[in-house]
């Protein structure tokens, strides 16, 4: 290969073949860097020996026979690998043309839509073969572990009835039955749950999901996930097996691994210290409670208000930067945002005259900090602080400590409420059980605990699992929290509740974004740069132009008409 050419290759007969990365004719002589997935090679081309080499352009696919010979050492380049020598060649052959490109193979400047309207020449820079084939590495890391563990791949279908995984379903319409769909899979959760009552007991897939959600760094509408399940276990089987997979991963691309076992952190905890059920943890700036200590503050918002939390960020931010975190706030859904920014000692704050010596003592932080505030419902703080503080973090470079932080959260209550609704609703998936203890969970939903984990890496969500309700009475009784009747528990889940009553075994598991973790270990700021073809945050594929509209004719065949002109819109 072009890359591996070392000097001890000296006197070597070789055949190489790649792209023309670079020419440069010097009269009669041309240098040619030919390029494979390895690296870059010089090729030296005299004119006796071979006239082609004048017709070669940048991207023209070469094949070329020639002697591997030591460079002299003042012609040596030291910033090539392969720099010590050089390949003289006899027979050149232009095996294909190509047209000038878009732009320049590996320029990181180029727009990403272009990049992705061409990804197979974007493809070719050295940063996407990397991305690529770790993510080979890794999927091939977890598919020996998993088969070390006696896990079994099974194959679930793609077109099923739709998964509440918590996102809109992808419709398939069916030819056969015009007016009806199919959805595709969310994820694999019921068949995994079936394949544990069909006494498989350890299920694996590198499942593809399909999620009808905005698109964002961390979201593509189609990923692949490691999905698995267990039977007759407990959470800790269950994280034990991800943590391998885990080191496993990295280990296989040459990096030291994190050491085990992750620490488990409560969501309860969680939410009260970093304000989110992902938290970064490669940084402190930890959210503190000032609710009892204002009980009795003139400042009424503050005595008022159900909860007082605030972060001390290490910096005397100036008016404007505080302008633009109280927008940040108002995005995370504050009204204001109140302050106490200690200027070496001089206090500058919006809210110091309403408060007490005893206050301002307790709040303010030491010299070159702000106290940020956040008085209101608990979810509204919560929300709005673990939001600031991931911000500061990135803003404030706490980030770049080079660590890599994993860690579990655990014990996520049952139910939430529908924010839109005000119904109870699932906080993972309505398959998973309650916490022992949480069994009565219908007198007071909002209390129960669940047997729900996630997975977190350096501040993004990795995965999530549970242990599974294998009961058909206590399924009935989550449908019935969410407030699925009878009647819809049967259409809706029938197939689930009848494989409940014939023997199921206890059972749970896991599924982890394969994306997500090429990303982290990559060092990629979002998943697109791990994936070969993914779509843009319309929603569209820049380089096939799909989503396309549909003549009439293919409609009618499926039963559907469009209501929406789409070559307008
Ligand atoms: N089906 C879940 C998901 O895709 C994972 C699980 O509970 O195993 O997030």
């Amino acid at each position: 290969m072009c890359g591996e050419l070392r000097a001890s290759d000296a006197g070597r007969r070789v055949t190489l073949a790649g792209w023309a990365n670079a020419r440069r004719d010097h009269g009669g002589l041309v240098f040619i860097d030919l390029r494979d997935h390895t690296g870059i090679v010089q090729l030296v081309v005299r004119p006796e020996n071979d006239a082609v080499a004048h017709d070669v352009r940048n991207e023209f696919v070469l094949q070329a026979e020639g002697e591997v010979v030591a460079r002299a050492p003042e012609a040596k380049n030291p910033n090539l690998p392969t720099g010590g020598v050089e390949v003289q060649v006899d027979r050149l052959r232009i095996v294909s043309t190509s047209d000038p490109l878009p732009f320049q193979i590996g320029d990181e400047s180029v727009d990403e839509v272009l990049r992705l309207r061409y990804r197979y020449l974007d493809m070719r820079s050295e940063r996407m073969q990397r991305n690529l084939r770790l993510n080979h590495a890794i999927i091939n890391a977890i598919r020996r572990t998993m088969d070390e563990l006696d896990f079994v791949d099974v194959w679930t279908p793609s077109m099923t009835k739709g998964t509440p995984e918590g996102a809109r379903d992808f419709l398939v319409p069916v030819r056969l039955q015009p007016g009806k769909f199919y959805a595709l899979a969310q994820s694999p959760q019921l068949f995994k749950q079936l394949c544990m009552v069909g006494g498989l007991d350890r299920y694996y897939q590198i499942a593809t999901c399909w999620r009808d959600e905005d698109l964002r760094a961390d979201r593509q509408f189609e990923f692949r996930q490691l999905d698995l399940e267990m039977s007759f276990v407990q959470r800790e089987a269950v994280l034990d097996v991800l943590e391998r997979c885990m080191v496993a991963s990295f280990e296989a691309v040459g990096r030291e691994a994190p050491s085990l076992p992750f620490p488990r952190m409560s969501y309860a905890e969680a939410i009260a210290r970093y304000g989110t059920d992902k938290p970064d943890l490669r940084f402190g700036l930890e959210i503190e409670d000032a609710t009892e200590a204002t009980r009795g503050s003139q400042f009424g918002v503050f005595a008022s208000a159900p909860v007082v939390r605030y972060v001390v960020a290490p910096r005397a931010f100036s008016r404007a930067d505080l302008a633009r975190l109280e927008e940040i706030a108002k995005e995370w859904g504050a009204k204001g945002l109140a302050y106490l920014v200690n200027d070496d000692g001089e206090i500058r704050s919006s809210i110091a005259k309403f408060l007490s010596e005893q206050e301002l003592a307790v709040f303010t932080g030491g010299p070159g900090t702000t106290t940020l505030f956040a008085a209101g419902d608990e979810p509204i703080v919560a929300r709005v602080l673990g939001g600031l503080r991931t911000h500061l973090g990135r803003e404030l470079g706490l980030t770049d400590t080079g660590a890599e932080v994993f860690h579990w959260v655990v014990d996520f209550p049952l139910f939430e409420r529908d924010e839109d609704t005000g119904q109870w609703t699932f906080l993972h998936h309505p398959f998973t059980a309650p916490m022992p203890g949480s069994e009565a969970f219908e007198d007071d939903p909002g209390s129960a605990l669940s047997q729900h984990y996630d997975l977190i890496w350096n501040g993004w969500e990795l995965g999530s699992g549970s242990i599974r309700i294998h009961d058909a009475e206590m399924q009935q009784a989550v449908f019935r929290v969410m407030g699925l009747g009878e009647e819809e528990q049967r259409a809706k889940f029938g197939f689930l509740l009848d494989a409940l009553r014939m023997g199921a075994p206890p059972h749970g598991g896991f599924a982890a974004g394969i994306d997500r973790v090429v990303a982290l270990m990559a060092g990629e700021p979002d998943i697109r740069q791990v994936v070969a073809f993914p779509k843009v945050a319309s929603g569209s594929d820049p380089l096939t132009g799909a989503p396309t509209p549909m003549p009439d004719t293919v409609l009618r065949e499926l039963g559907i008409k469009s209501i929406v002109d789409a070559a307008k819109d």
